[in-house]
């Protein structure tokens, strides 16, 4: 099969590929949504960076506030360590570092990079995720945004998590594109079908801080995919987002994940 049959067959059969030629049905004000935009890229020029300002376009259009954190651009620290709290460590003893992360956060001593990040999340209604998958699994800059940001305390509690947690009035999507073709994310003996993947980050990460969880967009193998299918992959999220205030979360449970 060849390269275009190939994306073609993909967005064809994918359920997260949004193919609809939807004409932007909605007719809500939707001035004054809050958007945030967690942008993992390194090149302004990739299709992540297209896919990244499409959004921004398309919601500023609509009249929402889109904030980017560009996290390459801030050069973001990804390392938890103990330079992510003001102040004497409140174990002096043994570091333990979710610990020190939720007194810091009480005591309004975690650094600055983490308080103003945490603040754009307090403010958003939608989060988007816009980054390539690495490892089956987000880039370490992003990864490392999650650990720091994401802190007991601002994001949950013990108890006050998943259904409970603090996110719970927000929602979070996936936006993310891949190295490999749909079909081999599909034939289980090659990759595993993609929905395990996003069991750990959907369901582990931001179901466990109370996010609703908008279906995923995943644009598979944009290297191998012809010019005019990648200007489609983009035109398609501009669509999606379109009517994205209209959408329903996914049932974030074992079962959207595991069972057919
Ligand atoms: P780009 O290379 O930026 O984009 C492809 C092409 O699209 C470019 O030529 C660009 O110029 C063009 N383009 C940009 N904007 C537009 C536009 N508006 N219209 C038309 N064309 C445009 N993949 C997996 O599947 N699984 C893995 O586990 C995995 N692990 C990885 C781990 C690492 C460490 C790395 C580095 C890569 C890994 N990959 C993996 C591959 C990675 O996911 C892909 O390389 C990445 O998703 C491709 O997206 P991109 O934005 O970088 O593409
Ligand atoms: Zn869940």
């Amino acid at each position: 099969m060849n390269v275009s049959k190939t994306a073609e067959l993909s967005s064809m059969t994918h359920p997260f590929v949004v193919t609809n030629g939807s004409q932007g049905t909605w007719n809500q004000d939707y001035g004054g949504k809050r958007v945030l935009i967690v942008y993992a890229h390194q090149m302004p020029t990739s299709m992540n960076g297209s896919l990244k300002d499409a959004a921004v376009t398309e919601l500023s259009n609509q009249g929402c506030q889109v904030t980017v954190s560009d996290l390459y651009s801030m050069n973001f620290e990804p390392r938890a360590t103990r330079q992510d709290f003001l102040g004497a460590s409140s174990n002096s003893e043994f570091f333990n570092y979710a610990e020190e992360a939720h007194e810091a956060y009480k005591k309004g001593c975690l650094s600055k990079d983490v308080v103003e990040e945490q603040k754009k999340v307090q403010e958003a209604d939608l989060v988007i995720f816009q980054f390539p998958m690495y490892w089956l699994s987000v880039p370490a800059i992003l990864k490392g945004w999650l650990d720091r940001v994401l802190c007991k305390g601002f994001a949950f509690d013990i108890p006050g998590y998943f259904d409970k947690g603090f996110l719970k009035d927000k929602s979070a999507l996936l936006s993310f594109t891949t190295g490999g073709t749909a079909e081999k994310y599909f034939q289980k003996e090659l990759r595993g079908d993609i929905k395990y993947i996003l069991w750990p980050l959907q369901h582990g990460v931001l179901h466990f801080c109370g996010f609703q969880i908008l279906r995923p967009q995943i644009n598979f193998a944009p290297e191998h995919a012809s010019e005019s299918k990648r200007k489609e992959m983009v035109a398609s999220w501009a669509r999606r987002l379109e009517t994205i205030w209209d959408e329903k979360p996914i049932n974030c449970t074992s079962s959207w994940y595991f069972e057919k």
